[in-house]
């Protein structure tokens, strides 16, 4: 197959949110990504879905707090391969000024591959669109196709 078809053949990857103990304002960011027409990351050829079996990057905002650990790991086991993750605030990246806490067991690169880092607190649109773009790429190397 060529190069050309092998790329047609690929589907838009699919994003999957998961909330590991944020504050809500990294997704109100992440939100204004999928709903505000100035961002609309299906502009990027990329769609927001409701469920992990169905997503191709996945999305982690928040510290991972002792409440959720376990749920965030199941939920990112049940996201097929090849998948990519990507850690959306200071929190998800480092745990911010919630490090060490007594509830915290994050950040979260201590129990997944994280892909893509996207520092702020939280970042901005902008940034996350970024990453994302980041993201297929790195999604589409890892099946073999470069874009
Ligand atoms: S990085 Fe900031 S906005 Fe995002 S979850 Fe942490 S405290 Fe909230």
């Amino acid at each position: 197959m060529s190069d050309f078809l092998k790329k047609l053949s690929v589907r838009s990857p699919w994003l999957f949110r998961i909330n590991a103990g944020s504050c809500n304002g990294c997704d109100v960011e992440l939100a204004t990504t999928a709903f505000i027409p100035r961002y609309d990351v299906e502009r990027l050829g990329c769609r927001y879905c409701g469920s992990p079996r169905h997503a191709d990057i996945v999305l982690i905002t928040g510290p991972l707090t002792a409440r959720v650990k376990d749920k965030v790991l199941r939920v990112w086991e049940e996201i097929p391969n090849p998948k990519i993750t990507v850690a959306v605030g200071i929190c998800a990246v480092t745990c911010g000024v919630f490090r060490d806490g007594y509830s915290i067991k994050g950040p979260i690169d201590r129990y997944l591959p994280v892909d893509v880092n996207v520092p702020g607190c939280p970042p901005r649109p902008q940034a996350i669109m970024e990453a994302v773009l980041i993201a297929k790429k790195l999604w589409m190397q890892k099946l073999g196709v470069e874009e």
